[in-house]
Parts: structure tokens; sequence; C-alpha cells
């Protein structure tokens, strides 16, 4: 089965899956300054980072989990803004959280 063929996941709702394996916002050299990210929201960050968890398969230090949303949503990087619902890796993230795929 090839990726067009498979069904649509229409939205995010009660999912999350792909920030659950994201450890930090997946920011680009510059990309905080260039959104004006507040400093204290960049704390987390660094503070990951500087436990050396950066590449864990750990929920991103963003995510609220309880509601699976993304805390500071404006200030997202353009990454997240570019990961599509219903790619095939939103899928794999899916798949990997074991939920079913649709
Ligand atoms: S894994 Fe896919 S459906 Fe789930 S939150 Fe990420 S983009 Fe949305
Ligand atoms: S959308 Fe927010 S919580 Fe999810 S990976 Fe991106 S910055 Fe982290």
């Amino acid at each position: 089965m090839t990726e067009a063929t498979l069904p649509v996941i229409e939205d995010c709702d009660g999912c999350s899956a792909c920030c659950n394996r994201t450890p930090i916002p997946p920011f680009q050299p510059g990309e905080e300054a260039a959104l004006n990210v507040p400093d204290e929201l960049l704390t987390p960050i660094r503070e990951r980072i500087a436990s050396d968890q950066h590449f864990d398969l750990l929920p991103c230090v963003w995510l609220q989990k309880d509601q699976g949303l993304c805390r500071h949503y404006e200030f997202r990087p353009q990454a997240c803004r570019d990961f599509e619902p219903g790619s095939m890796l939103c899928r794999l993230s899916r798949e990997d959280e074991g939920i079913r795929r649709p």
C-alpha cells in the first residue's frame, strides 16, 4: 500500500504523537531570534540540552502533555508548522506511539 492510498487523518485532536518524540522544539539556527521567542521560553530548551537529553525520544519541553497541546504555539518552529497531518512521518510517529492507523 502506498502513502497516497492510505486514509486521510483529519486533524491532530487527541494525538500529539510527533511532539511526544521531539525532545526540544526543532528550531533552525537563529530561528528563535527571528520569531522573537521570549528568552524565558528558551530556558527549558537550554536545560534539556544541558542535561544531554536533546536527542532522546522524549516529549517536547513545550508540550502540555495532558492536553496534547503546544504551550507556545505562536512561537513554534517552522518545522512544526510544516509537519503535515497524514504525511508518512505523521503516520510513523503515530504508529510508534501505538496509535492505530485509521
Ligand atoms: S502525529 Fe500527525 S496527527 Fe499526530 S499531532 Fe503530529 S501531525 Fe498531528
Ligand atoms: S509543536 Fe510545540 S510541542 Fe510540538 S514539537 Fe513543536 S514546539 Fe514542541
